[in-house]
């Protein structure tokens, strides 16, 4: 732990406080965030890559703190925030109002989750090109991860693609600065049944929607009861086993009709021991089982189904190197595992060894009134500083 509780530099809770006004709902272009990190990167003569969405109102950016030096530690951001329509807030979502108390804290959307620790880690910016490491620091920053994950795919991609190879990244989502090392997978789909209508007298020669739709629910229900029965348990979650939930479900228009079409969407939230994909085979291989007598009645009848987003889970060791360098740069013994969904699954995916260590907790995000202790963002830049000051990076290297 921390023993003298260090306090935030000015400039710190500054650039925090700048993010958090900027508006990046994740419906929103984030290029005003985007634009301003580029440019405070700018005046130290760091250079970005952006890489954009389809219509170019979206941004990723990735700067290497350091240049000419070896590719060395990501620390990763989202710049997108979830809205706050409908919650009650006692102070304005983007005024990043700091309110002194027993515990100073900075309000507002983001707060947590995460713009304070972007915050802490671009005031430092300096303090990594300065620094005389013979590694670099760079800085990752995705838009759409609230959505599904989305922006982070494209700057992976870019990286791969320019040959840049950084040893490992460090997320900072909200986990109060102690290292995570574990979370479960999101996997959402929608399912459209196309079924063939008919009055509702004359139901054999029809396909009902909805009682095919109720049909595979039910295989999904199955499921998860199956899960819960059987599945080796995983500890440190909540629920330690993987869960399958149908969220949202339309159909039907009249009582004396037949429905063509229902639709609904479920998601699978798989332990890291677990394997998503193969939880949405089942329910595809179920699908085209009940096709058969479906297509029988009216060829045109069936499941169709979309992808909503699938975000890996995440599994690192307590004794992997970069577990072991987030512990010693923010003075944990301890590591513990998060219920939240990160990008940290979609690093190591791609090779990139990753832990998950940020200021602020989960229990703040998304809620109204968003805060982050100062003191947590204080914790962050001891965090900071310390890397600034590595010479070396031991087993990572
Ligand atoms: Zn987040």
């Amino acid at each position: 732990m921390f023993d003298n509780l260090p306090m935030l530099s000015p400039n710190a809770l500054h650039l925090a406080q700048s993010l958090v006004r900027m508006n990046t709902v994740s419906q929103n272009s984030n290029l005003e965030l985007i634009h301003f990190i580029r440019d405070e990167l700018a005046r130290l003569g760091v250079s970005s890559r952006l890489t954009h969405n389809a219509d170019k109102s979206k941004a990723n950016l990735f700067a290497t703190l350091g240049e000419n030096k070896a590719a060395g530690i990501i620390l990763s951001g989202h710049t997108d925030t979830v809205p706050w329509d409908g919650q009650e807030w006692s102070v304005p979502p983007l005024g990043a109002l700091v309110k002194d108390g027993p515990e100073p804290r900075l309000y507002g959307r983001g707060s947590a989750d995460m713009k304070g620790f972007i915050g802490v880690a671009l005031a430092h910016a300096q303090a990594f090109v300065n620094s005389t490491a013979p590694f670099a620091v760079h800085l990752a920053l995705s838009y759409d991860e609230e959505v599904g994950c989305f922006g982070v795919r494209e700057l992976i991609a870019d990286l791969r693609q320019a040959g840049i190879k950084p040893l490992a990244c460090i997320v900072g989502e909200p986990t109060g600065m102690v290292p995570a090392i574990a979370h479960k997978g999101v996997y959402r789909y929608q399912c459209c049944v196309r079924g063939k209508e008919a009055h509702s007298s004359l139901t054999p020669n029809s396909v009902n929607a909805i009682e095919m739709a109720a049909r595979l629910i039910g295989k999904l229900r199955d499921m998860a009861e199956g899960f819960e029965r059987n599945e080796p348990r995983y500890q440190g979650f909540d629920v330690p086993f993987s869960t399958a939930s149908v969220g949202q479900f339309q159909g039907g228009i009249a009582d004396n009709v037949v429905p063509r079409d229902a639709w609904f969407r479920y998601e699978f939230r798989d332990l890291p021991t677990a394997d998503a994909q193969r939880m949405q085979n089942e329910v595809l291989q179920q699908a085209r089982s009940l096709e058969v007598a479906m297509k029988a009645v009216a060829p045109e009848a069936g499941f169709r189904f979309e992808t909503i987003c699938e975000i890996p889970s995440f599994l690192a060791g307590a004794q992997d190197p970069i577990t072991r360098l987030a512990q010693l740069l923010s003075g944990q013994s301890a590591t513990t595992q998060v219920a939240f969904g990160t990008e940290a699954g979609i690093f190591e995916q791609s090779g990139i060894r990753t832990v998950v260590c940020g200021p602020g907790s989960i229990a703040q995000a998304h809620q109204p009134d968003e805060y982050v202790s100062l003191s947590q963002l204080a914790q962050c830049e001891v965090f900071m500083q310390r890397l600034a000051a590595m010479q070396s990076l031991g087993d990572l290297a």
